[in-house]
C-alpha cells in the first residue's frame, strides 16, 4: 500500500484541496482545479514537513501544483532559484 493511501490521509488532502482560491505553496501560482494529475498544473496535496525531513504522513498540508510538488519533492523549499516557468496569463 502506498504510504499516502491511508483514509485520515485521504481525508487531509480533501480538506486542502477543498477550498475554490487554491494557491500554490511552491510558486504562489492560482491552481486551477480543472486540470486533473498527472498533468503538472492539477491540483496536489504537499507536506509542509517533507516525510523525508521526519515529517508525518498525517502532519499539515498545502496545496500545490502536482509539478510543483514533485520539484520540490524531498529538497525542502529553495524559492530562490525557482524559475517561473508556468508563469503566463490565464
Ligand atoms: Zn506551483
Amino acid at each position: 500500500m502506498a504510504r499516502t493511501g491511508d483514509a485520515h490521509y485521504r481525508r487531509l488532502r480533501a480538506r486542502v484541496l477543498a477550498g475554490d482560491d487554491l494557491v500554490c505553496a511552491w510558486c504562489n501560482l492560482p491552481i486551477d482545479k480543472r486540470f486533473k494529475a498527472p498533468h503538472p498544473m492539477s491540483p496536489s496535496a504537499d507536506h509542509i514537513i517533507p516525510i523525508a525531513a521526519g515529517g508525518h504522513n498525517h502532519g499539515a498540508l498545502q496545496p500545490m501544483h502536482l509539478g510543483c510538488n514533485k520539484s520540490a519533492g524531498a529538497k525542502g523549499f529553495r524559492r530562490a532559484g525557482v524559475k517561473r516557468k508556468h508563469a503566463r496569463e490565464w
